[in-house]
């Protein structure tokens, strides 16, 4: 297990992440409900493998997957852990992280130990629904894939 999950399991369905109370916003992912990711599993069966340690992920696009799944639940300490070391921020504040409603992966490629991901992930800007849009590199060392960075697509 991964060093942040020692505290979770406030119910059986629920997890809360130590380092969230860091932002003091709790967004509990529940077990038996389907992954924010959005593949067609709970998030027990899905992303919180790779939340909680017992799983790495193994394709640029899975750590993609599952990384959003940590924005969605403001996971900091798991985006900061599958960040690679040369572009990690020094504080990751998910603070103003939008509330997020979906993923569509559009696409994605690995050529050896390096990876790539197209995506749009919604969120919910007023009462409408908006998108960003981003090319993601990724790289792989010791076996571990990790984000890199990325080219938004705004328009
Ligand atoms: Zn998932």
């Amino acid at each position: 297990m991964a060093d942040w999950v020692r505290t979770i399991r406030v119910k059986p369905t629920k997890i809360a992440v130590e380092i969230i109370a860091r932002t003091g916003k709790v967004r509990a992912m529940k077990m038996t409900e389907p992954c924010p990711c959005g593949l067609d599993k709970t998030y027990q069966d899905c992303c919180y493998a790779y939340h909680s340690g017992e799983a790495t992920a193994q394709s640029p696009e899975a750590l993609m997957r599952s990384r959003y799944s940590a924005f969605v639940g403001r996971l900091a300490s798991y985006l900061e852990a599958t960040w690679h070391s040369s572009s990690r921020p020094p504080l990751l504040d998910l603070s103003d992280s939008p509330n997020w409603l979906k993923l569509q992966v559009i696409s994605s490629s690995v050529d050896q130990n390096k990876g790539q991901v197209h995506f749009r992930a919604f969120y919910k800007d007023g009462n409408d629904v908006a998108f960003m849009e981003e090319q993601s590199d990724f790289v792989q060392e010791d076996g571990k894939w990790y984000y890199l960075d990325g080219r938004v697509n705004n328009d």
